[in-house]
C-alpha cells in the first residue's frame, strides 16, 4: 500500500520510523517531512493545509492511505475531503475534530453526557467574562476557545490577573473563551484508537510542558515525556475510559459524526477520580515518540484498521513493558524566537549510545544538519525502569553537539523520585 504521512515534527518522525517497518507498506511519502523523516520516507514539498495539493498528490501517486499527524488539517476538514475522494484516512473529520478545535464544544458535550471535568462557563465578550468570574474561586483558568498551540491558557491566581487575561482575550471582538474551575492533581495523557465504535487503549504518557527545570517558565509544545504514565493505574485507566472516553465516543456516534482516529485525553487525576482537561484529535508531540519507542506491532495495520472500522477484530496492541523517555533539545530562545541555523553534530554517536533521535526543526545545509525551528530533536531511550530510560536518554543528549541548543535536565525526575528504589 502507498501511504502519505502529513507533518514535519518529531511525532511524524516517530510515526514514519514505525510505518516504514510495516510489511504491508509499499511506498511511504511524507509532506513536508524533515531530514530525519527522509531516512524512512520520500519527502514532498506540500503544505498539509493545502487540501487541493494533498488530494492531487494522492490521486497522481495512487496513495491508498493518508496518516494525518497534526491537528490543524483535521480541524479544517481534510479527512472528510480525502474520504469523499475514496482515500482512507487516519484522523477524524471536521465535526469530530471539534473535540480539539473548540473547548466550548467539548465542555458542553461533557455537561450533556455527565463526563467528569472542571466546572465552566462559556463567554463571548469581556463583559460576559467579568460577569462570570465571581462564580469561580482562585486560581481560575481562562482559555481561548480555538486552537492556540498551548498558548491560549492562563491560570490566574488573583482577580486582577483573571480580569487582565479576559481583557487580553477579548481585545479583538468576535472571540470565544471558556472560564474553568482549577483542578488539582497529577496530569496524565491517555491515548486510545477508536473507529467510532471499538475503543482500544493505545498507551499513556506524562509530559513536561514548561520550558524550565522544576516545571518553571512559560509553556511550550512539550520539553520531554515518558511512557507509561505510572500514576494512571489500571483501575484509573479503566475509569477514564468508562467515565470519559466511551461516553464521548458514543455521543459523537449518536450525533452522526463518529470519531475515527487517535483520541488523546488530557486528564487530571483528582482525589475524586480522573477528570478531563482537554481532548486532542491526534498523537501528542513528544508523547508519540515514547509511545512509538514502546509499540511492538505493525503500526500500518493498526492505523488502517482504525480508518476502515475494523478495530473490534484487532485484539490488544503490544507495548514493551520497559518504559521509554524522551528529552527535547530546543534551539536557544524557544519558546520565544529560536536561534536558527545552529549546527547539530553527533547524532550517530547518540544512536550508538542506544538512543533514537527523532528530528523536528532541522534542515540540511549541504552535508551539515542545522536547527530550523523551536523544538529541534527528541532524544529517546528505553530502560528496564524509568531511571534507566532517563540515564540512557541523557547519555544520548550528552553525545550530541548542539551549541545553540538546550534541554531540561530533569525530564522524568519527579516520577523517578516518587518511585520506590
Ligand atoms: P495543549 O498544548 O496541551 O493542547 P491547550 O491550549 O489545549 O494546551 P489545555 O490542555 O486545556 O490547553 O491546558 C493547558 C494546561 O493548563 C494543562 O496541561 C494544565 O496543566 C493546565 N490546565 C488546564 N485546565 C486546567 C484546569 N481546569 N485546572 C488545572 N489546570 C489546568
Amino acid at each position: 500500500m502507498n501511504v502519505l504521512l502529513l507533518g514535519s515534527g518529531g511525532r511524524e518522525h516517530a510515526l514514519a520510523w514505525r510505518l516504514s517497518q510495516s510489511p504491508g507498506l509499499t511506498k511511504l511519502w511524507a509532506a513536508p517531512g524533515n531530514p530525519g523523516i527522509a531516512a524512512h520516507a520520500e519527502c514532498v514539498a506540500i503544505d498539509p493545509m493545502d487540501q487541493r495539493a494533498v488530494i492531487d498528490f494522492c490521486l497522481r501517486n495512487s496513495v491508498g492511505f493518508v496518516v494525518v499527524g497534526p491537528e490543524s488539517p483535521l480541524v479544517a476538514g481534510l479527512a472528510d475531503n480525502l474520504r469523499t475522494m475514496g482515500i482512507a484516512t487516519f484522523g477524524p473529520g471536521r465535526a469530530a475534530a471539534r473535540l480539539e478545535g473548540s473547548k466550548g464544544f467539548t465542555k458542553d458535550l461533557c455537561r450533556r453526557e455527565n463526563i467528569p471535568t472542571a466546572g465552566y462557563a462559556r463567554v463571548s465578550s469581556r463583559d460576559g467574562a467579568e460577569a462570570a468570574l465571581p462564580d469561580f474561586g482562585l486560581p481560575v483558568v481562562i482559555k481561548a476557545d480555538g486552537l492556540a498551540a498551548g498558548k491560549g491558557v492562563v491560570i490566574a491566581y488573583t482577580h486582577e490577573e483573571a480580569r487582565a487575561a479576559c481583557a487580553a482575550l477579548f481585545e479583538r471582538p468576535g472571540g470565544e473563551a471558556v472560564i474553568e474551575e482549577f483542578l488539582t492533581g497529577e496530569e496524565a495523557s491517555l491515548f486510545v484508537l477508536t473507529d467510532g465504535e471499538a475503543i482500544v487503549p493505545f498507551g499513556s504518557a506524562q509530559d513536561h510542558k514548561r520550558v524550565g527545570e522544576g516545571d518553571t517558565g512559560p509553556n511550550t509544545g512539550g520539553m520531554g515525556a515518558y511512557s507509561p504514565a505510572f500514576v494512571l493505574t489500571e483501575t484509573l485507566e479503566k475509569r477514564a475510559i468508562d467515565e470519559i472516553v466511551r461516553p464521548t465516543v458514543e455521543a459523537l456516534a449518536r450525533a452522526g459524526t463518529p470519531y475515527s482516529g487517535v483520541l488523546y485525553a488530557g486528564l487530571i487525576l483528582t482525589n475524586t477520580g480522573p477528570k478531563l482537561i482537554e481532548y486532542n484529535c491526534r498523537f501528542g508531540d513528544p508523547e508519540c515518540q515514547v509511545l512509538m519507542a514502546r509499540f511492538e506491532g505493525d503500526l500500518l495495520d493498526w492505523l488502517l484498521a482504525t480508518a476502515e472500522g475494523r478495530l473490534g477484530a484487532m485484539g490488544t496492541p503490544a507495548f514493551a513493558d520497559d518504559p521509554a523517555l524522551t528529552v527535547v533539545m530546543a534551539a536557544k530562545g524557544y519558546p520565544g524566537t529560536p536561534v536558527a541555523g545552529g549546527a547539530i553534530r553527533g547524532l550517530e554517536a547518540a544512536e550508538a549510545a542506544g538512543t533514537r533521535v527523532f528530528q523536528a526543526g532541522t534542515r540540511r545545509e549541504g552535508d551539515a544538519l542545522v536547527a530550523a525551528g523551536g523544538r529541534v530533536l527528541a532524544v529517546t531511550a528505553s530502560g528496564s525502569d524509568l531511571a534507566a530510560a532517563q540515564a540512557n536518554a541523557y547519555r544520548g543528549v550528552d553525545a550530541i553537539d548542539f551549541a545553540d541548543g538546550f534541554c531540561r535536565r530533569d525530564i522524568g525526575a519527579r516520577a523517578t523520585e516518587a518511585m520506590p528504589a
